[in-house]
Formats: C-alpha cells, structure tokens, sequence
C-alpha cells in the first residue's frame, strides 16, 4: 500500500505541477505589469537552484537539460534586444530551431550514461551544448535562412501543418525522445525519467503554441521545478531504500525504531551458509539470491515490515505484537523461503573473473537450487526495554537458531 502510494505520488506529482502550469499560463490576465515582470525571470533563479541541487546529487542529465533551458529562454527573451538581430523573423526562426534542439538533446542524453557535469566526459558535454548554441546562432543569420527552411519542409508524405506549426522532424524527434523514455521507464523505474517524459510533454504543448512570454516562461518555469523534484524524490529514496533489493535500508530502520510504542516484536533474519554461496555461484548469483529473498520477505503477513540490515541479513519489525503475534508469520517465511526453487537466469553474465564463475554455475542450472534462513525473534519485554536491546535478544535468538542446525525460528 505505502508503495503504491510513493509510485503514485512519483507519477501523479510532475503531470499535476504541469496542469496547474497549464491553468495559471491561461490565467494571467489579472496579474499585474510588475506581476507578470516576476513570473517572466522566475525561470532563472529556478534554474540556477535546479542547477546547484544537480550538481550536489551528481545529476548531470539534469544540469545539461536545465543549461538548454536556460540559454532557449533567454535567447528567446533577449536575442531581439540585441543589435543586429533581425526582428520579429529571428524569434520564428529562433522557435524553429528550438523546437528541434530541446527534443534532440532530450533524447541523445538518455543515452548518456551518469558521468558527472565537471569530469572531462561531463565538460564534453557542455562542449556539446554550447556548440549547437553557437550552430543557432549562425543558423539565424539570413544568409542561411534556406538550411532552415529545408529542415522545416515535411518529411512525411502528409501534412500536419494544420494540427501544429512544429515541423515534422520536431515531431518525430519528440515522438522518439517520448518512446525512448518510456522505455527507460518501464525497465528502469526511476522517477528521473517520469519527470523527463512530463517535461517533454510540457516542452510539445508551449512550443506548439507561438512565443508568449509569460506563457512561455510559466511552461519553462514549472519544468525547471518538476526537475528539481525528482531530483529531490530519488535522493531521498536513495537514502532511506537500500539498491540491492529495493528494501528500506538501516537508515529506515533506525527511524522506524524510534516510533515503536509500547509493545512490539523485532526479528533478525540470516541466509544459512550464504559465504560457501558466493564461493560456490558466484557473487553476482548471491546478489540474485538476495533479491529474491527480499522480494519473499515483501510478502510478510501479520503488520511486518521488512529492512535490509545489511549484507545477507534482515529485519522485520512487528509493532504492537508479541513473539506470539510474529512467529506464525516468521514461520510461514521462512518456509517460503526453503520452498521457493531459485533458477539461474541468463549465461555469460558479468566479466573476467565472475564471467568464468557464472559460466560454470550455468552448468548447474538443469537443477533448481534451494536456500534457507534461519529467524530469530525477540519483544519488549521487562529485561528488554528498548528497541536496540529488543534487537540484540533476537540477535541472541538467531544465533541459537544457527545453533540448532539452521533453516529454524528460534524465540
Ligand atoms: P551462516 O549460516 O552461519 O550465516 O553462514 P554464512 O556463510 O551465511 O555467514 P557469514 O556471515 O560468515 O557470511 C556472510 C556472507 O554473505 C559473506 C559474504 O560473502 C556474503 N554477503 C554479504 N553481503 C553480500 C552481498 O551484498 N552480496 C553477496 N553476493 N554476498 C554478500
Ligand atoms: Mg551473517
Ligand atoms: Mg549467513
């Protein structure tokens, strides 16, 4: 339910800033001259926090994305203003052009792997931007005004200019950075690339629409903060979920803790001969198997909610039960767990070393192989009256459980 809730949110959250953008942008006739002056430069500080907020989080996509969004704006604001600049013409041009390059660069950087924003790869980059700005600009000059008008002919034996005066190749390049993100989504799922799709969309519906100021810079404004909150959104995912298994991490687990109440049963949860594992398949299977455990441990009836503690060892915290309360439903894990026949997927995985490990484990995988936990769980009690001596006792547990032979819960 809580996961449903945060995909929702992740989801729902950059398309809502966009409808409101969408209604304020066909509202401003009642703000005021100084007003509408506000919203025109909101952009940039936008902007510039967009700017810094990826640079600390080392989100370069970002950053690149929100640099073209400051030099389309401002050339778009500003370029008339400046001597020599042909007029009214330049801004239909300079649209054309725009309409090209925002999809364009949108789709070639989701190809790009992260690489930072100040590294040699990452200055390459700017490089790259910076050159097609200078390409524009050469591009507005009226001697070459026949380059722009062959890019804006149609590309496709119909014509679309009665639905929208974006040329066909801005189209397509929209259509394709879309695909190509929604692609990204679907086998990725990080909220990076929702917001990406969301900003697109945003970009197709104001440019689609002939150069307004305010308009624009509304459109351009709320982008830049649909930006900024997935920036902020995979942050903290990334702080409290661990990456492995998609579990929330210690650092959840600690803060859960600390709203425990009055009754509640902690357990601790241990992969039997997990190190002879990893000799045996490999380290990347290992990783595999722990996946899987965590997606088992998902399952947890009886209010449990499972954390990854760190390395092949987990914790479920029961609030407001007992022993009692818990170990039907720690049982029924851990026989799932035993139950549950884990196939190697896939050959050749890896390189070098864990490639010749995956290869040879490939041989093995005729025959499922089985894994097993063992559990060990305490409550608060008179001797254990806070939630980190609860946990040592079901470490205490655990121990005795590995004690026994394995594959046990033990109280
Ligand atoms: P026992 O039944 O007593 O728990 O034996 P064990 O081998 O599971 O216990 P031990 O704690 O000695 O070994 C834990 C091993 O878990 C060591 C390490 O190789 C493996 N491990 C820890 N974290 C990870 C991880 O993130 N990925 C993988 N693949 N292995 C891990
Ligand atoms: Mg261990
Ligand atoms: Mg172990």
């Amino acid at each position: 339910m809580k996961n449903i809730l945060k995909v929702a949110s992740t989801i729902i959250l950059p398309f809502a800033l966009l409808v409101l953008a969408y209604f304020f942008a066909n509202n401003t006739h009642t703000l005021s001259q100084p007003q509408l002056e506000l919203v025109r430069l909101a952009p940039y500080p936008i902007f510039l926090i967009g700017g810094v907020l990826s640079w600390k989080f080392n989100r370069s996509r970002e950053f690149f994305l929100l640099l073209i969004f400051t030099l389309s704006l401002a050339s778009l604001q500003y370029l008339r203003e400046l001597p020599g600049a042909g007029g009214e013409v330049s801004v239909s041009e300079l649209h054309s052009i725009l309409c090209l390059v925002i999809p364009v660069n949108v789709l070639i950087f989701s190809f790009f792997k992260e690489r930072g924003i100040f590294s040699l790869w990452g200055l390459l980059r700017i490089a790259f931007i910076l050159a097609q700005a200078a390409a524009a600009v050469w591009l507005l000059n009226p001697d070459q005004s026949v380059i722009l008008h062959r890019i804006g002919k149609d590309l496709l034996p119909v014509t679309l200019r009665d639905l929208t005066p974006l040329s066909q190749a801005s189209l397509i390049a929209f259509v394709l950075a879309g695909i190509r993100l929604i692609i990204r989504q679907v086998s990725q799922k990080s909220s990076q690339d929702i917001s990406f799709i969301a900003v697109l969309a945003g970009m197709l519906y104001v440019l689609h629409s002939e150069y307004d100021p305010i308009r624009y810079a509304i459109l351009w404004g709320v982008s830049g903060i649909i930006l900024i909150t997935s920036i902020i959104q995979d942050s903290y995912s990334m702080a409290f979920s661990d990456e492995l298994t998609g579990l929330p991490s210690r650092r959840a687990l600690k803060q859960d803790m600390m709203k425990l109440g009055m009754n509640y049963a902690i357990a601790m949860l241990d992969i039997d001969h997990f190190k002879k594992f990893n000799d045996t398949y490999g380290h990347d299977t290992g990783d595999e198997v722990l996946r899987l455990v965590a997606s088992t441990l998902r399952e947890v009836a009886g209010g449990g909610r499972p954390f990854r503690y760190g390395g092949e060892e987990f914790t479920i915290l029961f609030p407001g039960k007992s022993i009692q309360d818990a170990l039907p439903h720690l049982e029924e894990l851990r026989e799932k767990v035993a139950k549950r026949a884990f196939t190697l997927r896939g050959k050749n995985r890896g390189k070098g070393k864990t490639k010749r490990k995956s290869k040879s484990a490939s041989s093995r995988s005729a025959r499922p192989i089985y894994i097993t936990i063992s559990i060990g769980v305490a409550q608060k009690n008179e001797k254990n009256k806070t939630p980190d001596t609860v946990m040592k006792s079901a470490d205490t547990a655990l121990y005795r459980a590995k004690k026994k032979g394995r594959n046990c819960v033990s109280k």
